[in-house]
């Protein structure tokens, strides 16, 4: 990401999503596996903008959507294409179902409570309403547990007013490939899915995707490896740049931030930046971590505050060099990962990206294979 639009100086800081990598990651996961990829857009695309992601996705190929929340897939699923299909991981609340049909989207039915109302939706608008089943396969979050897989599956009649568009599950562990869950779960959704009618299968995200394609099945729902979550090999989608708001000299044995959880050791040249908790930049990452500038390390310093937190940019001055109000440091880019401040923080990059609040400026790079060789790519800046 070479080519930058200019900083719009009202906003605290600037997100750049960068649809290009997106897309290229959806291409290469899908490359990786024999089935196919869904891509997993709750949480408004893990907080980079639903529609936007979409559509960047849809352009590369994918048709299938997650979300989690109904209210979500109410408000994507106009903006998709016809052929685009929006699926409802958390399932459709006791009175929704009327309201999921409406939208023409479709609940994973995750319990046998919720299926029973969808197939009493089905007798009732008289005709056979598909969705999706999740069966639970070790994890205890959402699913049927696997007595209840076998009551449903005595219930033939179910499946004529349910058709299933496909069965899932989802793995705990599956960071971890070399976690003994991982084949517990396979083997039983194998047994789950053996005593239901055929129907596809799924049940790998980003992390089940890499341990192999015995896990692939025949639909994997990808999440943070679109949006350039390691471990896996992914481009960077997402590039977050923040402002100085102050620069100062303190003397030896001066406190920074709240509470004086730092001391200047010696006289320290310390600079103010724009972003704060409020803006998902973690409070765990009071005296930990840093910011960039010119690819120099600006370790944090003091508490990070909701609005602003401190670095310490004697490394700066030490070149000879000089940071200025309004001058950018860099949160999230080459010098540092998503991955890089998601440990810093002790969390995982789901967490990162999730938390990243509405005051910054979002600029979202496309251009593809659409736009002739050579072409700048175009930025289109959304202010919301
Ligand atoms: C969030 C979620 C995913 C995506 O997981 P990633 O680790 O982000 O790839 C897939 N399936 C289910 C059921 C989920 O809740």
């Amino acid at each position: 990401m070479s080519a930058r639009s200019d900083f719009d100086p009202i906003y605290c800081g600037r997100l750049t999503v960068d649809l290009r990598a997106l897309a290229a990651n959806y291409r290469l996961l899908a490359s990786l596996s024999a089935s196919a990829v869904g891509a997993v857009v709750k949480a408004d695309a893990y907080g980079l903008g639903a529609r936007p992601i979409a559509h960047a996705l849809e352009q590369a190929g994918c048709r299938t959507f997650f979300v989690a929340q109904l209210s979500e897939a109410i408000d994507l699923k106009p903006h998709l294409r016809k052929s685009s299909e929006v699926f409802v991981l958390n399932g459709v609340q006791p009175g929704a179902e009327g309201i999921c049909l409406a939208a023409g989207v479709f609940p994973v039915l995750n319990s046998l409570e919720q299926a029973w109302r969808w197939r009493d939706h089905a007798r009732e608008v008289g005709s056979p309403l598909p969705a999706a089943l999740q069966v639970d396969s070790g994890m205890s979050r959402l699913g049927l547990a696997p007595e209840e897989v076998s009551q449903l599956a005595r219930e033939a009649q179910f499946f004529e007013k349910v058709p299933l568009r496909f069965v899932m599950s989802h793995l705990a562990c599956s960071e971890d490939a070399a976690h003994s869950s991982n084949p517990n779960q396979a083997e039983r959704f194998d047994h789950a899915v053996a005593q239901l009618p055929a129907a596809p299968l799924s049940l790998a995200n980003s992390g089940g995707l890499f341990l192999g394609n015995s896990y692939n099945y025949d639909l994997v729902r990808a999440g943070i490896g679109l949006y350039g979550g390691a471990p896996h090999p992914m481009a960077a989608v997402v590039r977050l740049d923040a402002s100085v708001i102050q620069v100062r000299r303190i003397p030896s044995g001066q406190g920074v931030g709240y509470g004086l959880t730092f001391t200047a050791d010696r006289p320290m040249d310390i600079a103010t930046i724009s972003v704060g908790y409020a803006d998902g930049w973690p409070r765990a990452l009071s005296n930990r971590g840093a910011a960039y500038h010119r690819g120099v390390r600006l370790p944090i310093v003091g508490r990070v505050s909701m609005d602003s937190f401190s670095v310490d940019i004697s490394a700066i001055s030490d070149r000879g060099w000089r940071l200025a109000l309004g001058d950018q440091v860099e949160l999230i880019g080459p010098h540092q990962s998503l991955e890089d401040v998601a440990r810093d923080a002790g969390t995982i990059s789901h967490d990162i990206l999730t938390g990243l609040g509405r005051r910054f400026q979002r600029s979202f790079i496309t251009g593809s294979e659409a736009n002739p060789p050579g072409a700048q790519p175009a930025f289109v800046d959304a202010h919301r």
